[in-house]
């Protein structure tokens, strides 16, 4: 039996062998423990009772697979899977596919409480869910990359569907592979089932504006938090961590949209800086043909990829991985504002000396449901067979957006918290309640 410290308000839980349900790590750092401590916060404030903030802490369920792919070479190398089913109390299970090196069951688990209270802080009618590959995508072919992701689907297909479980694009997953899954799970079925993943190309069922749909979601709930903050927009200075679709996206937006100077961007590779502002359009086209920012003649180049969060700007955007503003750099943060696109950028450590700071914080799971949105809409537009214009998916996403800000906002007076409690408070009842009526606890 393992005893650690993750229980409710830090404590251990009682007769619970950590190891047994596959804690793969037990650390502070542990983006399902940081999950879990959120969790616990929100939970002692909305005075939850036991059974449901038990419920919450945990998924409710989880398949792991095994993928044997023949590779290119003619062996068979065979890969591990997750798939996480957090809470489906509000509607089937929504979440993305990551192919990452690194992954775990935990960033799974975590990632997909953090979908069950981003469907419910913008109030679209699905739950939370997330899956996961461990691979390095960049160094598999086309092929094998293709093999693996309609591997996983043959494991998966008997948990996923349209009214239990929907996923997406996430880290290193394209469209394309979208449209493979969608393919071997409608070859499962035995006729096409579009509306099973989302984020799958325009010809294949995908809906207008889902490309840039979390960066533009995240500026929506910027530009209302802005009115408040009463900081100009197309004045201000922002440096973004990293430049896939999150982050690029956001840079286009920025520049083009809001006229604001993007000073710098933080890759893998490193940072790359220019207090005058990057060609942002210039940027794109080099890093597509370099998958990185080193060598990108318009700015100077700085071989560390956390450089971009310490920068001197007034807005600064963290849209790649979990875990980069923690307690060492979060005091050397210059930023006034900080819209999280990426999942879990901040551990709860920098989050207390960023809010001691009076830097204004627009969480993840606000900031950056601009994606999962549209994603609904999609789901929408494959059940209906009938799809919107660019306009209207963009008219509806401002419109959600904007009231899931002035919600999370309305907590945060209301209560006097810092707005990632107040998105919790807000999502956390959402939830409650439907397990309530539903009976479950
Ligand atoms: P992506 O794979 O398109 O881009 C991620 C980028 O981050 C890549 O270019 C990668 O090279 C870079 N990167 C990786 N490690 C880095 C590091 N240590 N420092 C700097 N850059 C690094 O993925 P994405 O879809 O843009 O997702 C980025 C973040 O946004 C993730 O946390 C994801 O969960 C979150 N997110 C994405 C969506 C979406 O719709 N794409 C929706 C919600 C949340």
């Amino acid at each position: 039996m393992t005893k650690t410290s993750n229980g409710a308000g830090g404590q251990p839980l009682e007769n619970v062998d950590y190891h047994a349900i596959g804690m793969s790590s037990l650390d502070a750092s542990d983006p399902f423990i940081i999950a879990q401590r959120q969790l616990d916060t929100a939970a002692e404030l909305l005075a939850l009772d036991e059974p449901t903030h038990q419920m919450l802490r945990w998924p409710l369920r989880e398949m792991h697979a095994h993928l044997p792919v023949r590779m290119d070479d003619g062996r068979i190398h065979v890969f591990h899977g997750f798939r996480v089913q957090y809470n489906d109390a509000r509607g089937p299970c929504k979440g993305g596919i990551r192919f990452h090196p690194l992954e775990t069951i935990d960033t799974v688990r975590a990632l997909a409480a953090w979908m069950t209270w981003k469907t419910a802080v913008v109030d679209v009618p699905l739950g939370g869910g997330k899956g996961g590959i461990v691979c390095d995508p960049t160094t598999l072919s086309a092929g094998e990359l293709e093999r693996l992701s309609r591997a996983y689907v043959r494991q998966m297909a008997r948990i996923l569907g349209l009214e239990k479980d929907v996923p997406a694009p996430d880290v290193y997953t394209t469209p394309q592979i979208m449209a493979w899954m969608m393919d071997e799970y409608s070859v499962i079925q035995g006729h096409n089932e579009f509306g099973m993943i989302t984020g799958k190309p325009l010809p294949l069922g995908g809906s207008e504006g889902r490309g840039d749909a979390t960066a533009r979601g995240g500026v929506y709930v910027m530009q209302e938090a802005a009115r408040i903050a009463k900081l100009d927009l197309g004045k201000a200075t922002y440096s973004i961590q990293g430049f896939g679709n999150a982050g690029s996206n956001a840079a286009r937006i920025i520049a083009d949209e809001l006229g604001g100077t993007v000073v710098a961007v933080g890759e893998i590779d490193g940072t790359i800086y220019n207090a005058r502002g990057l060609d942002v359009h210039a940027l794109e086209e080099h890093f597509r043909r370099t998958r990185g920012v080193r060598g990108f003649k318009g700015g100077d180049f700085m071989p560390n990829s956390r450089a971009c969060l310490e920068l001197t700007c007034d807005v600064l955007v963290p849209a790649a991985l979990e875990n980069q503003i923690t307690a060492d750099n979060a005091g050397r943060v210059k930023a006034r504002l900080l819209l999280e696109l990426a999942n879990g950028p901040t551990t709860p450590e920098a989050d207390a000396i960023l809010t001691d700071k009076g830097v204004l914080l627009l969480p993840d799971f606000l900031a950056n449901a601009g994606g999962v949105t549209v994603s609904y809409f999609e789901m929408v537009q494959n059940a209906y067979g009938y799809y919107w214009d660019l306009d209207l998916v963009r008219e509806r996403l401002l419109r959600k957006m904007t009231a899931a800000f002035r919600a999370v906002h309305e907590a945060a007076q209301t209560h006097q918290v810092p707005n990632r409690l107040a998105a919790y408070l807000v999502a956390v009842n959402r939830v409650a309640q439907a397990m309530k009526l539903r009976g479950w606890v």
